[in-house]
Order: C-alpha cells, then structure tokens, then sequence
C-alpha cells in the first residue's frame, strides 16, 4: 500500500520547459532573448509589423509544470524531471521522457544525460533498498529514421517490431545489455550517440531527422530461478525527438526530404494524440498513428507516467519556432 501511494504521489503527465541560452551564432547577428520565465511561465515577446510597416510587440503567456531558464543545469533538469520517477520504475511503471524543440534548441543537451544520471540511482537502490532482490538492469538504444529501427549499439542493425498479444512490444534482434555499472553505461551511452544517422550534410543535419530512443529495463528473475528468463519489472525512455520543424518539410524538392518531414510530423502529431488520451484516461489510446507511438505502446499502458522536456532557444530568430514549439506543449499538457 506504501507502494503505491509513493507511486500515485508522482503526476501522471508533467511538461517542462527549458530555455536554453543565447549562442555565439546569435549573439553575433544581435538577436535579441525574447523570453522571460517565471517559475511555472513565460512570455515570449514576438515582434511584428504593422500595415503601414511600424514595429509593435505582442506578448504571448504560456503555463506549464515548470519553467527552467538557461541558468539551470543538468542536474537541476534531472531532478525536475526523471528524479522523482525512478524509484516508482521497481513498482511495475513505465515511464518516457521526451526532449521536443526545433534543432538547434537543446534537445541532445538536455537528453543525453539523463539516462546516465537515471542508471546511477537505479544502480543504487538496487544495491541498497532492493538488495539481493534478483533486480537487473538492461540498456538497448535505437534510431527510428524514415519509419524504421536501427540498433545503435549493434551497427546500425535493421530491426522489426512485434506485439506479443499481452501488449508488450517486442523489437526483434534488438541488442539489450546488462550492465551493473556506471562506466558501462556511460560507454554504451557514448557509443550509440556516435552511431546516430549522420550524412554527409553533418551530424545535426541528419540526426534532426531520427528519433532516438533509449531504454533502461529493470528486469527480475521468476521466483528468484535464474535459469528462467527474467521478466520486465519497469522500464524507463528517453527519447530525443527529431526537430519538431522538420515535420514541416512536407514541400521540400527532394523527395526522400519530402517523405521523411511526412513521417516526422505523422509522429509529433500521433505522440500528441497519445499523450493526451492518458491524460482524459481514455480507454482507446491512439498508438497506430505512427512508428514512434507503436514502439512506444507498452510504456503508455498500465501505470505509466511521461516527462515532455519542450526546449526553446531564447532568440527573436527562433520566435516562430519556439512558438510552434510552446504550443504543441500547451496541447499536451
Ligand atoms: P538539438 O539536439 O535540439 O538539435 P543541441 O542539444 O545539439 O540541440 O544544442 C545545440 C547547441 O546548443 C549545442 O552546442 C549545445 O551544447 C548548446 N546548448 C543547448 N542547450 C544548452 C544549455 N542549456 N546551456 C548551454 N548550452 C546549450
Ligand atoms: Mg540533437
């Protein structure tokens, strides 16, 4: 019963906010920030022209769970964000958090970490309040690119789905390491950020168009019998969304541009639909919109929870962006 009421005590949905701060790049074009943030809102200061061509600002207000500004750091980030879920993932939740935002916005910054930072408590309170439990903990890391699933920790392998019929999704042939340190994890961390789509336009061109997922499974063995395999307990998702403007480029010349900015905006759209059905607890939820949502599925049923982490650049350039960006968030949320 304690259990669950430490479980129930953590939001079902929580969406936060970061502002990253100004760059190089537009501090040297003279942007402006835009933003100013409270502690759960902000207003962004959009500038806009009149008929007759004279400038005037209109302010838009947006509320959310929490607003982080560019002075808070990862750590803050972590402990507003996954903290606080991963001792309910040893009582059979499955939470996702997702990093949303335009390239360019903190996105990669803001996710990278955090799985890490995760291990490391699930680590501890395996060997600490559940010692001796027959608690494991698995790593698997996977790209979803055009509608498909590459392994980044196995070479970039193919991979296909499967449902189970009990509503566990099954990705067949994905590599998933045991791990019982941080190093390790670190190193696999490592090794599937490098492994991410890169073409030869450049590494953020070309990750901007994949979903990165990463996953950490604590699993346990059946009755303490090692020899059977041992079954999932909780899972935790990280995900590092593509660039939310990319599901706009529906209209691009290129036909492989084209079609990938279809399937991104597919996502984004589904991902929506999904989240806000958990949120009226509907019973239907939408997860055969897309790729994405269908990977996803056995983490939005039962006792799930979901982080939205929205990131925005502070500059007067991004304005349109971070306000397409701060809507999608106020929609969820
Ligand atoms: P995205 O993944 O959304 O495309 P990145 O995470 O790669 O964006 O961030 C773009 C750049 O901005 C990177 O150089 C990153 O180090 C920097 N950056 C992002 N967020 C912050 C922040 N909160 N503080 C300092 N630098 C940041
Ligand atoms: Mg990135």
């Amino acid at each position: 019963a304690a259990d669950k009421e430490k479980s129930s005590s953590v939001a079902k949905i929580k969406v936060v906010v970061r502002k990253r701060p100004l760059n190089k790049k537009e501090l040297a074009k003279n942007e402006e920030d835009i933003i100013d943030t409270h502690s759960n809102s902000l207003t962004v200061h959009e500038t806009k022209l009149k008929v007759d061509l004279t400038e005037y600002v209109e302010k838009h207000e947006f509320v959310f769970d929490a607003v982080l500004n560019e002075e808070v750091s990862n750590d803050e980030v972590y402990r507003e964000t996954v903290e606080p879920i991963v001792p309910i993932i040893f009582q059979r939740t499955k939470a996702t958090c997702f990093a949303y935002g335009q390239t360019g916005s903190g996105k990669t910054y803001t996710m990278k970490p955090l799985p890490l930072k995760a291990s490391r408590d699930i680590l501890r309170l395996m060997h600490h309040t559940y010692r001796n439990q027959g608690f494991q903990l698995f790593v698997s890391f996977f790209e979803i690119y055009g509608g498909k699933l590459f392994d980044l920790l196995n070479d970039r392998k193919k991979l296909c789905m499967r449902e189970d019929g009990k509503q566990q999704v099954c990705i067949v042939g994905l590599q998933e390491y045991r791990v019982s340190d941080v190093e390790t994890i670190k190193e696999l961390i490592e090794k599937g950020s490098a492994t991410r789509s890169t073409g030869t336009t450049g590494a953020n061109e070309e990750s901007s168009r994949s979903h990165a997922i990463l996953q950490l499974a604590i699993k346990r063995s059946v009755d303490g019998n090692e020899s059977k395999p041992p079954r999932v307990v909780g899972k935790l998702s990280f995900i590092d969304l593509a660039g939310s403007e990319r599901g706009a480029d529906t209209t691009d010349n290129d036909k492989q541009t084209r079609m990938e900015g279809a399937e991104i905006n597919k996502s984004l759209l589904a991902l929506k639909e999904c989240i806000r059905a958990l949120d009226n607890d509907q019973g239907h939820i939408p997860f055969r919109g897309s790729k994405l949502t269908e990977v996803l599925r056995d983490s939005f049923v039962g006792d799930s929870r979901t982080v939205m982490v929205s990131c925005i650049s502070p500059s007067s350039g991004s304005c349109e962006h971070t306000l397409n960006t701060l809507r999608y968030a106020d929609r969820v949320k």
